[in-house]
């Protein structure tokens, strides 16, 4: 019997967790069964993918690095790298930006919606974690991004997921170091990572093999806890800027994979795709690195030397999904309630705050809303207002971050691809 594709059984795990998750709202006390029976196999998995993210990092980086013959490759690439992450997510800006001018979502929002949506969510506790979140960000100085990137304990670095930049700078530092000592005092080092690499790898395949079942969890859990199907009516043409700004941008990396890659646009999505899958249902771009570097590496024939640096940076500071998502949040919640402010120097302060926005954003769930914050602050959005921006757009968050984060990961593989072909 032909065995079924990978990315088919994430999908069936999919539409069947949905399925289920429909099935189980309309039952009593379904929704509690979900959380206590079925959700835990989604978070099992998702910490598994988190408990490898550090140490894949690690070995591969370090092996990316000790295989370069010439260092000054590395520095090219780097450039290149960083160039590429700012176009694309100018780009995402642009897109989302001239989206959310042309269709203006927040015109034809009734004032009877906009009550029924401040009532519901104002007083929320997650939103109100985020309003204290983006004040703690906002109170350091600007260059507080570079402390921040520097560890000064690696041990207690590697035991947060968010410390990605300080794992991803100390390990920079030990492969440059580990070529600059000699091949002969190297080598027991490189050979451990190398072997490292190599498990994880191993660990990475059967993880998956769980795939489909934990997509199942996560997607009946996301659907018995979302909202009431009339309030995500409501915001039906925000959210359907936000997705076809994303539909665009996926559209723009086929177009980079198309020309400058000169590969097929098909082969590419079926290669990636369980990468994607995953980004969806985890709405984390930290949470599936694992899969996405085995994908590229394995799948797409990237080279170790250029995934295992492009990625790890990606997925921490490249966030294309989440920019659009910014400015087309940013600019709909304006139009909602402060439209004396949508003036052309705003939208300018978008652009570059929403690329500052998502570079600072973290690689997890939610993380792009903090952010939101920052760029209305930016704009000198009213204070007292801002909580109620944040109340219309929070009932269609999920969605959108499930939607955001396929397309960050998305935009990372599009660029190592890139970057691979750039450097031949
Ligand atoms: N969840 C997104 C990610 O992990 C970040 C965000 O936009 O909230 O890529």
């Amino acid at each position: 019997m032909k065995k079924v594709a990978l990315h088919w059984k994430i999908i069936i795990g999919l539409v069947l967790g949905v399925i289920f998750g429909l099935l189980f709202t309309q039952v009593t006390g379904g929704k509690q069964w979900v959380i206590y029976w079925i959700k835990p196999f989604g978070t099992i998995f998702v910490k598994l993918l988190k408990l490898i993210a550090i140490p894949l990092i690690m070995a591969s980086l370090i092996k990316g690095i000790s295989d370069l013959k010439d260092i000054s490759k590395f520095k090219s690439m780097g450039i290149k790298t960083v160039v590429i992450y700012v176009v694309t997510t100018v780009v995402a800006i642009g897109i989302g930006l001239s989206l959310v001018n042309i269709i203006q979502p927040g015109n034809g929002i009734a004032e009877h919606t906009v009550t029924v949506l401040k009532n519901n969510y104002v007083t929320n506790t997650s939103l109100q974690g985020k309003l204290t979140e983006a004040q703690f960000q906002q109170s350091q100085g600007p260059l507080q991004f570079l402390v921040d990137m520097v560890p000064s304990n690696i041990i207690e670095a590697m035991g947060d997921n968010k410390s990605m930049l300080k794992v991803i700078f100390f390990t920079l530092f030990l492969g440059v170091c580990l070529l600059l000592i000699g091949e002969k005092k190297a080598k027991p080092l490189k050979d451990f990572f190398d072997s490292l690499n190599e498990v994880i790898l191993k660990m990475i395949d059967i993880i998956m093999l769980f795939a489909p079942y934990a997509v199942f969890s996560l997607l009946a859990t996301v659907v018995v806890t979302s909202d009431d199907i009339h309030v995500l009516l409501a915001l039906l043409k925000y959210a359907g800027v936000v997705v076809l700004g994303l539909i665009t941008m996926i559209g723009f990396y086929m177009l980079g994979v198309a020309f400058i890659v000169k590969k097929s646009p098909i082969w590419f999505l079926k290669k990636i795709s369980p990468a994607q899958l995953l980004a969806f249902s985890t709405s984390s771009s930290a949470a599936t690195l694992p899969v996405t570097m085995e994908r590229v590496e394995e799948h797409l024939g990237v080279e170790k030397e250029v995934s295992s640096f492009v990625l790890p940076v990606g997925a921490t500071i490249n966030m294309d999904g989440t920019s659009l998502y910014q400015a087309v949040a940013s600019v709909f919640i304006m139009q909602v309630l402060w439209p004396e402010g949508l003036v052309f120097q705003n939208q300018l302060i978008i652009i570059v705050t929403a690329l500052l926005a998502s570079i600072g954003s973290a690689a997890v769930p939610g993380a792009g809303m903090v952010m939101l914050i920052i760029v209305l602050d930016a704009v000198g959005f009213p204070k007292d207002l801002l909580p109620i921006g944040l109340a219309l757009i929070f009932a269609v968050d999920r969605p959108l971050d499930m939607l955001r984060t396929t397309v960050n990961v998305t935009g990372d593989a599009t660029v190592a691809l890139l970057v691979d072909k750039l450097k031949k």
